[in-house]
């Protein structure tokens, strides 16, 4: 009886592996129809300066209205995509979105507004990642002192010669970069002085527990500290309630963003909140 019951689980175990290939296979076509049919979109999450409250750009987020299951987010599909090498066309299509709306809103935004576009660290494998970003910003006509990258710590420890290159070349066309969810990712700090970026987004985690926890105020203190010595912005993710709007204030912190201010909401969403023109569409 142990006998079969084993070779039954077997069986189950091989069943449910085909299963899971066969899962990954259907995602796979369904992402790549989903590109094709424009299935996925962009939305808009403000980031607010806690001096002035004004807008300060936004992040861009993007979103899957998929046929059958409705509204897919990202955590569902974007390491999917990364495994199946699809990532590279999704941020460039996210990339594509924000300077059609970059291009029509330049004129409506407080110097120094920044849309950031999430770029996946795959990017970086991509001998073309530059003339591709270059050739999607002059389709637009929309220039870049307005685009910001959002990169994470794992991008910048693989350092190597062409990452190098290719930050500086990005730079040079005038994007920002910002280093998403800083504080949870390597302990060497080393990569701060060796790259060229401009902001730190302190990870939600710590503005979560910022009003319990000593030791997190400590952490959200002593990252501000280091950014205004090495001349970089400061952007508190994740940030819900008012009072942690106040102590990041408090604790010199130039721009937030959370629900407290909004969830992400889509293009025209945020054009009607902001009182900004809708971008035709395309
Ligand atoms: P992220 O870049 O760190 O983006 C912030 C995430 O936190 C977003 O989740 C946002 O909706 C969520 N968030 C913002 N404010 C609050 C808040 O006050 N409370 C809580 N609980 N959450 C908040 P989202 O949109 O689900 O995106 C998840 C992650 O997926 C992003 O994390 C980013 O790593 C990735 N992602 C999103 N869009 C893209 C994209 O176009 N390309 C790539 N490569 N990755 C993307
Ligand atoms: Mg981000
Ligand atoms: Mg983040
Ligand atoms: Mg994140």
């Amino acid at each position: 009886a142990a006998k079969s019951s084993q070779r039954g689980s077997i069986r189950f175990y091989s069943h449910d592996l085909t299963e899971k290939a066969l899962e990954r296979l259907e995602l796979r076509n369904s992402i790549q129809s989903g590109i094709r049919n424009k299935q996925f979109c962009v939305f808009f999450q403000p980031k607010i300066n806690l001096k002035t409250n004004a807008l300060e750009g936004a992040e861009a987020l993007v979103r899957w209205h998929h046929p059958t299951r409705g509204l897919v987010f990202p955590d569902a599909f974007i390491p999917v995509a990364e495994e199946l090498g699809l990532i590279n066309e999704i941020d460039m299509l996210v990339l594509d979105e924000v300077c059609r709306c970059v291009k029509v809103w330049q004129s409506h935004l407080a110097p120094g507004s920044r849309f950031a576009v999430n770029l996946s660290a795959m990017q970086f494998t991509r001998e073309d990642l530059v003339s591709t970003i270059e050739g999607i910003v002059q389709k637009h006509q929309c220039g870049t002192k307005f685009l910001e990258f959002e990169i994470t710590e794992g991008v910048l420890m693989v350092h190597c010669e062409r990452l190098t290159n290719k930050i500086k070349a990005l730079k040079e066309l005038g994007f920002t970069f910002a280093l998403d969810d800083f504080g949870t990712g390597y302990s060497s700090l080393s990569y701060l002085s060796r790259y060229p970026i401009d902001v730190l987004k302190i990870d939600r985690s710590f503005v979560m527990d910022m009003l319990e926890s000593q030791s997190s105020q400590v952490l959200v203190k002593t990252i501000v500290a280091m950014a205004q010595n090495l001349a970089m912005k400061v952007v508190a993710e994740g940030v819900e309630e008012p009072a942690q709007a106040a102590l990041l204030k408090q604790y010199d912190v130039d721009i937030a963003q959370g629900y407290l201010f909004s969830r992400p909401i889509s293009i025209e969403a945020f054009a009607s909140m902001y009182c900004l023109p809708v971008p035709p569409s395309n």
